[in-house]
């Protein structure tokens, strides 16, 4: 089944806005099985619309549009898919009386702008596809083109609008024939190329696609119910431990940490707060995190962290002695087993000969014992900074695996 997504607005290619129901879509339709072949962005007119429409109908069996449904003059796509399939745009006297009301609920009395009403407009035998959150129905049509069968889908573009609307009315009419099954494993610390390589050696039969991402690599899978357990075997095989059902480090961590009943704090420094943040992005992540202090300055380390001022003058915030103790104060302080510490220069200045940019020291402080590494990560500031997140989850899982628990 080839499912093509055809997203429209020019804040797309111009950056200014990322298309993230592109990723949701896909997301979702690759757990049914049903991945996307082909996406394309089309701005805001209809000639890009019609040539977006014109290269994608010949081969797609499901087109969904997102966006360019509202009441403003470069809402285009209800009138431009219309057009395409030849179809005339009726007015429907009951989404009509919906609009009304809304409006006046919002606005009060007063002139009704003409536009709203273009989005009562349906495309005959379109059927409605109702918008619990905004105003712009979404519409689903079957239409024949070339001799084809297209299921076409017109959605809103908001993400709050679109997302209900695709899983209450796009995703039933696209369920996968149930044959091919996928399953997203994450192996942590490990390349796309050497899971490549050695799935191959280890005969392995499943569909395989990588997705590398800071910390490990995203391993997609696909194929029959039967063919999956035997390459999840293989992958566990190769790499026990460091895999995990999850999207990424964070989620992996908190599953862990969630399997065996643990709480984790952190104190972090050159990070700035990324830790926690990646941590608590994660639903459920309360019930294993604690919390984390953002140590920047050493007044907050020693003020706050309780680390000795002999410490910070002996051998300076980046250190050894300072990232342990900066674990073991995070530990005291938010009283949890696990705390984990990073301190470290992530440039651009700031470097010397000794310590230079990248250089990073992470710890981990478990049931009363610390292990420190000493990290030196190439790339600007953001990289250094979001290789010092993965470090740390790495020594987590490591400690972790150690512990008799
Ligand atoms: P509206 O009634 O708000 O005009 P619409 O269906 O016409 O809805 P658009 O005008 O295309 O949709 O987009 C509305 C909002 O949704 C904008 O803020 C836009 O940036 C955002 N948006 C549109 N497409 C996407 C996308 N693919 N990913 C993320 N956000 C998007
Ligand atoms: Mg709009």
């Amino acid at each position: 089944m080839n499912i093509t997504i055809i997203s429209t607005g020019t804040e797309l290619l111009r950056g200014a806005v990322v298309n993230t129901n592109l990723a949701e879509m896909g997301k979702r339709l690759l757990a049914i099985a049903a991945p996307v072949r082909r996406a394309l962005i089309a701005g805001d007119s209809r000639l890009e619309l019609v040539n977006a429409l014109a290269s994608a109908v010949h081969e797609a069996d499901v087109l969904i549009l997102s966006g360019g449904l509202g009441p403003t003059e470069d809402d285009v796509t209800r009138d431009t898919v219309a057009e395409f399939f030849g179809l005339k745009l009726l007015r429907d006297n009951h989404l009509a009386d919906g609009l009304r009301r809304m409006y006046r609920r919002r606005h009060g009395a007063g002139p009704i702008p003409k536009g709203l009403f273009r989005q009562a407009d349906v495309p005959e035998g379109a059927e409605v596809l109702p918008n619990a959150d905004g105003s712009a129905p979404g519409l689903y049509l079957a239409v024949t083109y070339g001799g084809r069968n297209v299921d076409v889908f017109l959605l809103p573009g908001p993400p709050n609008e679109l997302i209900p609307m695709f899983e209450n009315c796009v995703l039933p009419r696209i369920a996968g024939d149930g044959s091919c099954r996928t399953l997203q494993l994450f192996v942590e610390g490990v390349g796309e190329l050497e899971i490549e390589s050695r799935l191959r050696e280890a005969g392995c039969v499943a569909e395989r696609a990588y997705c590398a991402i800071p910390g490990g690599t995203r391993l997609f899978l696909s194929g029959s119910e039967a063919v999956l357990a035997d390459s999840r075997k293989r992958v566990e095989a190769l790499w026990g431990d460091a895999v995990c059902d999850a999207e990424d480090q964070a989620h992996s961590c908190i599953a862990r940490l969630a399997a065996k009943g643990l709480t984790l704090g952190l104190a972090e420094s050159c990070t700035g707060g990324m830790i926690s943040e990646m941590i608590t992005a994660v639903p459920g992540a309360s019930t294993v995190f604690s919390g984390g202090i953002v140590a920047y300055s050493n007044e907050v380390k020693k003020n706050v962290l309780q680390i000795s001022p002999d410490i910070l003058e002996k051998h300076g915030a980046v250190s050894e002695p300072c990232a342990a103790a900066m674990a073991e104060g995070a530990a005291k302080i938010l009283q949890v087993p696990l705390a984990g510490a990073v301190t470290g220069i992530a440039g651009p200045g700031g470097g010397t000969p000794e310590k230079p940019v990248g250089l990073v020291w992470i710890a981990v402080t478990f049931c009363g014992k610390t292990v420190t590494r000493e990290c030196h990560f190439r790339g600007g500031r953001e990289t250094v900074r979001r290789r010092t997140a993965a470090a740390l989850f790495t020594l987590i899982r490591e400690q972790l695996a150690e512990a008799p628990l």
